[in-house]
């Protein structure tokens, strides 16, 4: 979410004659577009702010904004701003595409701006808005925003608002651009996409009506989307995926930890058995699925069973990759006030176990890969290889047995593994050249 946003500054900028610098000691204007969704990234940016300080001094005309779900948290803009008298602006996430119009008014002004807005506005300009895209081949759109959940470890309700769904003629007219320019893999957006038009808002267009639209449209592209909620991944969803061929055969599906004691205090509304039973649904229908998953492990009150569950989980699933973090507090959440903070010790030795655990399993599987057919997106050419990503993200190169095109997708017949890549060459060349 954030790289997209930043992608709108970059545009709005553009747009303004601005053009994006290689060293921040002759920038007109510095942008930190900042994450609070752990704590270690919102002491990084802290750090990145201070860094600017001597430059600011030598070059007082330059332009410092904090903008992003940091600065979205409450009194954070005058907390920054106390700690930072040199920063000029500071705006919120939900307000990012009014950036050009606060640069404006400092420009007129010359004066701190402080725009951290609620949202009330945000979705009816969030059309139309430039970007400038780092990538040619990948491409995000938003398709709603917030999110209701309110997991109880987590601080993204309280800093993006509740769920709001975008329009969806709008959104197939942006991915419908993006597909003639020549994007190759259109990745939908939102902190739950599953809850897309719950809101109300879609007359009637629901996630998986979304999805297949989108699906059948003209061009030689893949779709993607993230997050999803496991509690409101539907049936029709999982037959839309399967029964389309350009909606990619990967997901990731956050569990977040084995035991229901744990999900409980979560507030994640499913137990490891609907889990469980969804992940059985996910594999009979699309066999050929690779999944990925998140896992919080020493969440308050973890006690060495309910971390056995989440590995006993690991271990049954088997995720071609997960994305392990230690709990850490976060500022306004319930769970920051839990009693049973678990010793960082003891966090520690979880990750590190459940880390070297899902290595294992994830070197298996990707060397089970061999002899399968992968569909790849070549990204890249070098002496020897040319390069390319599976559906599930993993780096594959090509012997350079076949004159493949960069931008184009190939059918890649797996034939080795090898320090963390896949190896293989092009099946059967869906293009000859
Ligand atoms: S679903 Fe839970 S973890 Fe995800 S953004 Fe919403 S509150 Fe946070």
């Amino acid at each position: 979410m954030n790289v997209h946003e930043s992608e709108k500054l970059a545009g709005i900028l553009e747009q303004k004659g601005y053009i994006k610098g290689q060293d921040v000691n002759n920038a007109d204007i510095v942008v930190f577009n900042t994450c609070c969704i752990r704590e270690s990234a919102e002491q990084k940016i802290l750090g990145n702010i201070g860094a600017i300080k001597p430059i600011k001094k030598k070059r007082k005309n330059m332009i410092v904004a904090v903008c992003g779900c940091m600065s979205q948290q409450k009194d954070m803009a005058s907390n920054l701003r106390a700690k930072f008298p040199f920063i000029d602006i500071v705006f919120g996430a939900n307000n990012v595409e009014f950036f050009g119009e606060y640069l404006d008014t400092y420009l007129e002004q010359k004066k701190f701006l402080n725009k951290v807005e609620n949202d009330k506005q945000y979705l009816e300009n969030a059309t139309g808005v430039p970007f400038v895209r780092d990538n040619s081949l990948y491409a995000y759109v938003n398709i709603m925003y917030g999110c209701n959940n309110f997991c109880t470890y987590c601080i993204v309700p309280y800093v993006r608002g509740r769920e709001k769904s975008r329009n969806p003629d709008e959104i197939y007219k942006e991915v419908k651009t993006l597909i003639d320019m020549g994007y190759k893999v259109i990745t939908l957006l939102g902190q739950n996409v599953n809850s897309y038009g719950l809101d109300g808002s879609t007359k009637g267009v629901y996630f998986a009506d979304l999805l297949e639209n989108i699906a059948k449209m003209e061009g030689d592209f893949e779709l993607r989307f993230m997050t999803s909620h496991p509690k409101d991944l539907s049936d029709e969803v999982i037959k839309v995926m399967a029964n389309n061929d350009k909606i990619s055969k990967s997901l990731h599906l956050p569990v977040q930890a084995g035991s229901n004691k744990i999900l409980k205090a979560m507030n994640r509304n499913y137990t490891k058995e609907m889990y469980l039973n969804l992940i059985s649904k996910i594999r009979d229908a699309i066999p050929n699925i690779t999944l990925s998953t998140d896992i919080i492990v020493g969440f308050p009150g973890e006690t060495d069973e309910d971390y056995q569950e989440t590995v006993d989980l690991l271990k049954q699933i088997r995720y071609h990759n997960a994305f392990i973090f230690m709990y850490s507090k976060r500022k306004g959440t319930i769970a920051e006030k839990m009693d049973n903070q678990v010793p960082l010790t003891i966090k520690r030795e979880r990750i590190h176990n459940l880390l070297d655990i899902q290595h294992q399993i994830s070197e298996e599987l990707f060397k089970n890969m061999v002899g399968t057919i992968q569909r790849v997106l070549i990204e890249s050419f070098d002496t020897k290889f040319y390069q390319g990503k599976s559906q599930c993200g993993k780096v594959v190169k090509i012997e350079n047995n076949y004159k493949s095109k960069i931008g184009e997708f190939y059918d890649i017949l797996i034939t080795d593994y090898l320090k963390g890549n896949l190896i293989g060459k092009v099946y059967n060349g869906r293009k000859e050249n």
